[in-house]
């Protein structure tokens, strides 16, 4: 099933380029008190919710999937998890580019980790980019995006994938610098997910997915996730013997060869096997 947040809060199954709006289905969720939970309480009940979009879904009345605004799938993630350098010809590309690295030592992702974004970097496709620090160089990173559905910590990489609510398409907007990435990858909208969530058991094998990005029609990225250095299992495994994973959380598992730069009025599309498409506007900073 595809699940997608749209429009006004509202709640949608994409189905034969439709939206059909199940948000009455959100009323199987717990009544809040504060404090509110620190994981995403829609995916944390992603099986109930389900239930009762499988019994709104033959009533519930659809518009055109270009007539809506996406926002982000999951709406409260606890985490934004990022993989860094996680394709072998990404690392030669970066090592080989003063642009990229910025005398930053560019290690293998299994010296150096994982980082972090803000959780108030996250957008959905249709709220596009918002470029800042325009006088540097602002770069886009297509990745495969994973969402956690249930609560782990030391999850071996042989159950991780059994630990996914689904996937999603998502974009680790990044500027060029010598800061943190943490800093540089988490500025207002420099990570979007959508457009919407590909539940796990409609996509089971994440490990071979064709994806590509093109700006303004233009190709930059082409990859499958076959060439992945740490496989999402691997990811998870890695990043739950450091921290618990909660529903909801968000994991960017890194980008291939061919980041390059956008500017204001840019176009990014990015296409990915199994989940669809995204088209994202990218825009100069106000004046
Ligand atoms: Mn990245």
């Amino acid at each position: 099933m595809k699940i997608c947040r749209f429009n006004d809060n509202r709640l949608g199954v994409a189905r034969d380029d439709r939206i059909y709006d199940v948000t009455d289905a959100l009323d199987v969720l717990p009544a809040l008190r504060y404090p509110a939970p620190t994981y995403d309480v829609l995916i944390a009940n992603l099986d109930a919710v389900r239930t009762r979009i499988e019994a709104l879904l033959p009533a519930a009345t659809s518009v055109p999937v270009d007539s809506v605004t996406f926002l982000s799938p999951v709406a409260n993630p606890g985490k934004i998890v990022a993989a860094p350098v996680n394709y072998t010809k990404h690392l030669e590309e970066a090592r080989a580019d003063a642009e990229i690295h910025h005398q930053n030592a560019i290690q293998e992702i299994q010296r150096i980790g994982l980082f972090l974004k803000a959780t108030s970097s996250l957008v959905g496709v249709s709220a596009g980019v918002d470029l800042e620090h325009p006088n540097r160089r602002n770069d886009h990173e297509a990745e495969v995006v994973a969402v956690i559905g249930k609560q782990g910590r030391n999850i071996p990489a042989a159950d991780a994938l059994s630990y996914v609510a689904g996937y999603s398409i998502g974009l680790d907007m990044t500027t060029r610098g010598p800061e943190e990435r943490s800093m540089r990858k988490s500025i207002d909208s420099y990570s979007v997910v959508g457009p919407w969530l590909v539940t796990s058991d409609e996509l089971s094998d994440p490990s071979a997915l064709d994806f590509e990005l093109t700006v303004n029609g233009e190709p930059r990225q082409k990859a499958n996730t076959r060439d992945l250095i740490l496989g999402i299992p691997e990811i998870i495994e890695y990043a739950s013997s450091f921290y618990t994973l909660h529903p909801g959380d968000i994991i960017f598992t890194g980008t291939p060869e061919g980041v390059g730069p956008v500017v204001g009025g840019d176009t990014i599309h990015v296409t990915m096997q199994g989940i669809g498409r995204i088209s994202v506007a990218v825009r100069s900073p106000k004046a």
